[in-house]
């Protein structure tokens, strides 16, 4: 049969696999397209794991904001049936244009390595589950940030609304995260560490706790960094 019509029937078949063996999806993702594909462009390489951190409003497709806000997991099936199938599609169109004959084993192998790492990814359950909207932008909302009195909105939502009134825009809980807004926006940050070596004489218990919570949340950035 021909390859490519064996290789689209398979790959309409294919389900995420219950148990993953696979530590880093991604080098073994890379290491198939380098056998298969030699000189892949690095654009076409089929890894979806930068849409992880994304809000369906941030998702430049209306059909995958849809599948978001559905929950459900509907969202990595809409990743999956219009942009995974195509890429992979496309990529061994390149590979037989290019290097001739391809075998569907190896290309349904990394199909399914493709499709594991989508749905193994790191996303919050709330992908999984229906998902509630911020509050504030009234945005579906997947990343999630908790106040001390236990109320949900978006980060960046939150600290804007904090910029000029830090209580909860809930239940009005004074200084709703541990660390306060301004110290929080990066333009502030040189001003303040001015301000702490200008001020010595005060006493700056407080300012010490804000510096305590950075040092963690960059720590926290740098991981998630080291992580992509
Ligand atoms: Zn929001
Ligand atoms: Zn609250």
């Amino acid at each position: 049969m021909d390859f490519f019509v064996q290789f689209r029937q398979q790959l309409n078949s294919l389900e995420p696999s219950d148990i993953v063996p696979i530590l880093s999806f991604r080098q073994s993702i890379l290491d198939q397209v380098a056998q298969l594909v030699p000189h892949c462009n690095e654009l076409d390489v089929p890894y979806f794991h930068r849409l992880v951190f994304l809000e369906p409003g941030e998702f430049e497709d209306e059909d995958l904001q849809a599948a978001a806000e559905r929950g459900h997991g509907a969202v990595l099936q809409a990743i999956w049936t219009e942009y995974g199938k195509p890429k992979l599609y496309l990529l061994a169109r390149t590979a037989w244009d290019t290097y001739g004959r391809q075998t569907v084993t190896h290309w349904i192998k990394l199909a399914q390595t493709v499709l594991d790492s989508l749905y193994g990814d790191h996303w919050p359950n709330t992908i999984f589950e229906t998902p509630n909207d911020c509050a504030i932008c009234l945005q579906t909302m997947h990343w999630a940030e908790k106040t001390v009195c236990g109320h949900v909105f978006h980060l960046h939502c939150l600290l804007r609304h904090m910029n000029t009134n830090n209580t909860c825009p809930i239940c009005r809980h004074p200084r709703p995260l541990l660390y306060d807004a301004a110290a929080y926006s990066e333009d502030d940050v040189s001003d303040s560490e001015d301000d702490v070596s200008d001020s010595e004489d005060d006493d700056s218990d407080s300012d010490y706790s804000v510096e305590m919570e950075f040092g963690n949340l960059d720590e926290a950035e740098e991981a998630e960094e080291e992580y992509e």
